[in-house]
């Protein structure tokens, strides 16, 4: 593939690619619903962090705003994991529930794998059950992690739907993040390297991705001059800075202004990965409803 330098990337609009999706969910919803699907997502939330209360509050509006069902379980802190797996358990069990998603971090009591265990495969719309996390690892068709699957939306919108034989570098090795999308990157034919906080010269390993996936979690660790020129950058880490101004803000895993000199297109942060994993996760839940229902694929 030839791969062209513009003067300043183009950056890549993850709120308009996931506006999109959101509408292409709706139209699926409304010709789900005239075979008598509604497609319902349930969020569980334990405790009251901050951070989890605004995106299980964005989830449950766009659920609705999709034409879906939503239903948040607001649990104490202290809710005992035993409470948690039984409340799991009758969500498995309720027909108008397609999706469920428990909210991380849980709080340290409770063991976020046995929550995860005991999700009904069908209804893991996070993609994190290892029955889910196993078809990724044989190529089968399965609900994917929602982070991972933006990035590759997000790639393929740059790059269009063949990405054989592309060289991609992805930066952490996290089960939410770093694994998953070098397994869907692979299973789109790329040639995948993953790399982790004990790798060696991690500038040079960089420079040969055509795609470049920062996963780590550490304020614009990857420069400009780590990216190949003409490569496609996507940032997924989200980290709280102070500015010199004394104001705090959201900057990503790579130094934007540097790398967008160089590179083919790039994500920027906020406004990127982040919106795509919502979108995703409506994706998810209508797939999820298909699948349990039988209901048809809309024409
Ligand atoms: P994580 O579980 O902490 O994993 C971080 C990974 O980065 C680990 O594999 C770690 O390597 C690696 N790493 C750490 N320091 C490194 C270094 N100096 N060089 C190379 N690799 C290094 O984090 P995560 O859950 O994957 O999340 C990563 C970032 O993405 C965070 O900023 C998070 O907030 C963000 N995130 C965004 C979204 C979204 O919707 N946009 C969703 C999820 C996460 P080791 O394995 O060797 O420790």
């Amino acid at each position: 593939m030839q791969i062209e330098t513009p003067a300043q990337a183009p950056v890549i609009d993850g709120k308009a690619i996931a506006a999109e999706i959101r509408a292409q969910v709706a139209a699926d919803v409304r010709e789900l619903s005239q075979s008598g699907v509604t497609p319902g997502l349930a969020v569980v939330l334990v405790g009251d962090d901050p951070a989890s209360q605004v995106y299980v509050r964005n989830k449950g509006r766009q659920t609705l705003e999709a034409g879906m069902r939503s239903f948040e379980h607001k649990l104490a802190a202290e809710t005992s994991e035993d409470e948690l797996l039984a409340l799991v358990r009758r969500l498995n069990a309720d027909h108008s529930v397609h999706g469920i998603l428990v909210q991380m971090p849980l709080p340290k009591h409770i063991n976020p794998d046995r929550v995860v265990f005991e999700l009904d495969p069908a209804k893991d719309v996070d993609g994190l059950h290892p029955i889910n996390a196993g078809r990724i690892v044989l190529g089968k068709p399965g609900l994917v992690p929602c982070t991972p699957q933006g990035c590759v939306i997000l790639a393929r919108h740059v790059l269009g739907e063949d990405l054989s034989g592309l060289d991609v570098v992805v930066i952490g090795r996290s089960i939410l993040v770093g694994k998953p999308v070098s397994l869907l990157f692979q299973n789109a034919n790329c040639t995948v390297t993953m790399a982790h906080s004990r790798t060696r010269d991690l500038a040079l390993l960089c420079r040969r991705a055509d795609i470049l996936v920062a996963a780590v979690g550490r304020s614009e660790l990857v420069r400009g001059s780590w990216i190949k020129p003409g490569a496609t950058v996507i940032d997924v880490g989200i980290n709280r800075i102070v500015g010199r101004d004394g104001r705090s803000r959201l900057v990503g895993d790579v130094a934007f202004e540097e790398a967008r000199q160089v590179a083919r297109a790039i994500t920027p942060v906020p406004g990127g990965v982040g919106p795509m994993t919502i979108a995703c996760l409506l994706l998810n839940t209508v797939q999820a409803a298909r699948m349990i229902t039988g209901a048809p694929r809309p024409s």
